[in-house]
């Protein structure tokens, strides 16, 4: 018997449009449904966000936060039986995976456990759902969406540059025949001239792949719509392919951590930060403007010590100021002795901050003295450092980190690559290998942290971009539109019988 928790149930005033949210288990893809829940109730619908009792525990300021709040947002937490799947307990999310890819395919099979139990759940339980939102990782929400009738729209944290990327390398297999990783291939149909190397493209859902990744691909034309993380003013011609080579709408609601940004508390998103805001906002304050450099990879990326050595080293020779954060575990104990047995740390003292595990790093990236962000290009990160004017220095590491690295620097002109050409494995890290010296981290810090040249013209863009994404979620704006319309379409196709049950007329029409 599984158990089932509900941490929270508001009251919804029907007929509010009823959504089942389901993310994928990971931080990257967590965050932005937390925002979307956020967004979705506050113009009017009701939620049902489904998760994980351990992922339920890293967002409970948020869980919190909505039930202050009495958001109409109730929390399903439905457990995984991770053994059944040869995964060590406790695997509920893609940073617990120690083996990381070796272990991808083992946890899409746990997701699938919750299928019936959310079925059950939401036969059980009112109001019945109007639309499923769901990851393109957890195609098993099809069956969902076809047990009561409803649209399934998909979401995966990708710009739409890379969505489009993606479908052309899946649909045309543009690499069956090539045998060099590293050579560039074009892909047909784009419209302008891209070439990517098959090291650099993201993983594969192919269907000669089966179990979970042939579900994806079978359930993925399938969906109702695309919701995608970005605004149609960046990117206007790949939502627009996008669009036509799906032939599916492709709804733009972001960026969407920007709504309501001055109201939300910051450290309600994601894990709980490991440094005191206010101490981090404090440090900041104390900067200059535009002269801080914030390096952080992301929730999965593990950087190796020599690699963590290097980076030291290079922001300590450029003599700028930093906010790094890296995460812990067993594969920087090493690094960790280092930073005791040089002393690093008062060295820097009077201009470097680090964070261990994790950072809040929306409130960060929004502060004033953000000069510049060292980033593996996650889709998040970058969607976030665009919100706050911020531009980039590139160090993609897996995943389609490399298509959003094309975006930010040779499309939208915000960024400096480090340098990196391949991908890495994930789980599989090298530990001693170096991909980038220190005097390339300190030689493209100083690059980009720079009052007159590239440096500046890039910043000048970013904070172009960075007041557009903001006229985007603001009232009237194309994001903010986009939300309406997309309530208004699945209000629209909410059964007439379940309206008139809301407005108590239910006694005076046979229901079927
Ligand atoms: N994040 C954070 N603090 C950290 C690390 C990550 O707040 O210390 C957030 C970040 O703001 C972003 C998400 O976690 O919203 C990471 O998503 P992204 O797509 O950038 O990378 P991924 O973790 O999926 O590789």
């Amino acid at each position: 018997q599984k158990a089932m928790n509900c941490l929270y149930h508001g009251s919804p005033t029907s007929p509010q449009p009823h959504f089942v949210l389901v993310p994928f288990l990971a931080q990257g893809h967590i965050i932005p449904i937390v925002d979307l829940s956020h967004i979705l109730v506050d113009q009017g619908a009701f939620v049902t966000f489904v998760t994980t009792p351990l992922n339920a525990s890293r967002i409970r300021h948020y869980i919190e936060c909505a039930r202050e709040l009495q958001l109409p947002i109730r929390f399903v937490t439905l457990p995984i039986n991770c053994s059944e799947v040869g995964l060590p307990e406790g695997s509920e999310n893609l940073d617990t995976l120690t083996a990381g890819l070796k272990q991808f395919d083992a946890f899409l099979e746990a997701c699938l456990q919750l299928r019936d139990p959310l079925i059950s759940y939401l036969k059980e339980h009112g109001p019945p759902p109007n639309c499923v939102i769901s990851d393109l990782c957890q195609p098993w929400t099809g069956d969902v969406a076809r047990t009561f009738g409803i649209p399934r729209f998909s979401f995966v944290g990708f710009s739409a540059f890379s969505h489009l990327c993606r479908h052309i390398i899946n649909s045309k297999n543009i690499y069956d025949k090539v045998t060099d990783d590293h050579q560039p291939v074009p892909l047909p149909g784009f419209p302008h001239p891209l070439e990517i190397p098959k090291t650099q493209s993201p993983l594969n859902f192919s269907i000669s792949a089966g179990g979970v990744r042939y579900m994806i691909r079978e359930e993925e034309p399938k969906v109702q719509g695309v919701i995608v993380n970005t605004f149609e003013e960046m990117e206007p011609l790949y939502v627009e392919c996008f669009e036509k080579a799906i032939q599916k709408k492709v709804w733009t609601l972001g960026p969407m951590g920007l709504y309501n940004r001055n109201t939300k508390k910051p450290d309600t998103r994601g894990d709980k930060a490991s440094i005191d805001i206010e101490r981090c906002m404090n440090w900041l304050d104390g900067m200059q403007d535009q002269s801080v450099i914030f390096v952080s990879f992301g929730s999965l990326a593990r950087i190796m010590p020599l690699q963590l050595i290097e980076i030291g080293l290079g922001l300590e020779a450029s003599k700028k100021s930093f906010i790094w954060v890296m995460k812990s575990g067993p594969h920087n104990t090493e690094f960790e002795q280092w930073l005791i047995e040089e002393r690093f740390e008062e060295r820097t003292k009077d201009r470097g901050l680090i964070i261990r595990v994790w950072a809040p790093q929306s409130a960060i990236l929004s502060h004033n003295a953000i000069g510049g962000f060292m980033t593996h290009c996650g889709w998040n990160s970058v969607i976030e450092s665009i919100s706050s004017g911020v531009p980039m220095i590139t160090w993609p590491h897996f995943a389609e980190q490399f298509l959003n690295e094309i975006l930010v620097v040779d499309i939208l002109k915000i960024g400096v690559r480090i340098g990196v050409t391949s991908s890495v494995t994930w789980g599989s890290e090298k530990r001693d290998e170096v991909m980038v010296k220190r005097d390339d981290v300190e030689r493209k810090v100083l690059e980009l942290i720079n009052e007159e040249g590239e440096g500046m013209k890039k910043r000048v863009k970013a904070r172009e971009l960075g007041t557009m994404a903001k006229k985007a979620m603001e009232e009237g704006g194309s994001s903010y539109q986009n939300i309406k319309l997309l309530i208004q379409e699945i209000q629209q196709q909410i059964p007439l019988v379940e309206v008139e049950r809301a407005n108590g007329l239910e006694s005076l029409k046979v229901q079927n």
